[in-house]
């Protein structure tokens, strides 16, 4: 029978090895990890896992029931594609099909490697290492004011732990949201009991110390580096795979690579979207679920069978009591409008292009985003009147 191998063992790993053994596959599968760990979920890692009341987060997933041939602790080094072969460290491994899933590496904060106190969040180790300094209601110095560092900080500050947040820009997620937005945002960093100081970078970390730009020291048990995370496609360097300036593997829109029987997906790979008119690196839960399925339907059915990747993105974050979720994707120029008080407990943002909904935020407001993102799909026109009421259900504004 035919071999499929894919790298990487995480969520889309692991979803498109299951999903090709849904389609019917019946050849074999490997699946490479280079963590020494049975394959697990990273969102409880900022969440349950880091604030000790969640043990670890393995996939419920039975890989011997489904035959899969799970390899842990071997990592993907090289690819010579012409003669369809897999470098790793435990010796070359030939395939018919390679998904390449190898997730996403963390940002180090430069001058930093190799301080002890210094963390990443992005693996089960990362968590385990940062368990104990929260338990310890340490001062702790976030580096960052994006995803990860919010939800950091709402675990540290639910630990006990004296919190300062440092980002560089003039206010928190200023890659994802627009000004108008973030301002609401940020009054949430005090109201959890945490210093968020923002338009400031970080000079230097010293034994106990960070010290900011303008001199500032800052005391820190411990250092939380959240600056985001580069598409770990390193191995790659001489495959001639083909990639995107920013460093994803660039698939077409069946999630195939530049190469023959390559396919690429998850945090590692950007797709075109027709929906958007864009390129898309999605560095988000639901993206490493729902690609492997498109991934699965073309090896399994071949092209013409299957269908086309071009997903409405969603994510969500749990951050200082509240739960936010975003759908779609929007630029600058998109009209926003707003349902609900920003400044209260629950509120949505509408990102409206020539009328049409192409993206949201909710905050607390599960079934707008539920309904939203049903609209999205639809490329539904909003009612700008009917939708400033949030009163008024979303689909039938
Ligand atoms: P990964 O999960 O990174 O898995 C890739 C795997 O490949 C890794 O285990 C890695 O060790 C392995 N690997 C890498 N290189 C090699 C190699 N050369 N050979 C073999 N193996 C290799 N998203 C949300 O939508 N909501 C959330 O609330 C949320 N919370 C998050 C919290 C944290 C702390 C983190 C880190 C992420 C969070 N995310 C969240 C994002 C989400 O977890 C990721 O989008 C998702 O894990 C991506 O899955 P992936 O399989 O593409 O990559």
């Amino acid at each position: 029978g035919r071999t499929v191998v894919i790298v990487g063992a995480g969520m889309a790993g692991v979803q498109t090895a299951v999903a090709l053994r849904e389609q019917g596959w019946d050849g074999t599968i490997r699946l490479l990890g280079a963590e020494p760990h049975e394959p697990y979920d990273r969102p409880p890692l900022s969440k349950a896992v880091l604030l000790g009341k969640a043990e670890g987060s393995a996939f419920a997933v039975d890989f011997g029931s489904l035959a899969i041939d799970l390899r842990l602790g071997v990592e993907a080094t090289g690819l010579r594609a012409d003669e369809h072969l897999l470098e790793t460290t435990g010796g070359p491994l030939p395939y018919d099909v390679l998904v390449i899933a190898t997730g996403a590496d963390p940002v180090s904060l430069p001058g930093s490697a190799g301080l002890p106190d210094v963390h990443v969040l992005r693996t089960l180790d990362d968590a385990e290492r940062l368990r104990p300094v929260l338990a310890g209601q340490h001062d702790v110095v976030a580096v960052g004011a994006g995803w990860i560092g919010a939800e950091f900080a709402t675990a540290a500050r639910e630990a006990g732990c004296r919190v300062t947040v440092v980002e560089a820009a003039d206010r928190p997620l200023a890659g994802a949201m627009p000004a108008e937005v973030a301002a609401h945002m940020t009054d949430w960093y005090a109201q959890a009991g945490a210093r968020l100081l923002t338009g400031t970078g970080v000079a230097a970390v010293e034994p106990g110390a960070v010290v900011l730009a303008d001199g500032t020291r800052l005391p820190a048990d411990a250092v939380v580096v959240g600056i985001g995370a580069r598409p770990a496609t390193g191995w790659l360097a001489g495959s001639g795979v083909a990639l995107a300036k920013d460093g994803s593997v660039a698939t077409d829109d069946r999630l195939r690579t530049s190469l023959p029987d390559v396919y690429a997906v998850g945090d590692c790979s950007s797709f075109p979207s027709a929906r958007y008119g864009e390129r898309l690196l999605v560095h988000h839960w639901d993206n490493a679920l729902q690609g492997p399925r498109t991934v699965a339907e073309n090896i399994v059915h071949g092209p013409d069978e299957a269908p086309v990747y071009d997903p409405v993105p969603y994510f969500w974050s749990e951050q200082f009591g509240r739960f936010v979720q975003y759908a779609g994707h929007h630029a600058a120029a998109d009209e926003m409008v707003w349902r609900g008080d920003p400044d209260g407990a629950a509120w949505t943002v509408c990102w409206l292009r020539s009328g049409v909904l192409v993206a949201l935020l909710a905050v607390g407001r599960p079934r707008d985003l539920a309904q939203g993102r049903r609209l999205i799909e639809q490329g539904a026109v909003l009612d700008r009147e009917k939708a400033v009421d949030a009163s008024v259900p979303l689909k039938t504004a």
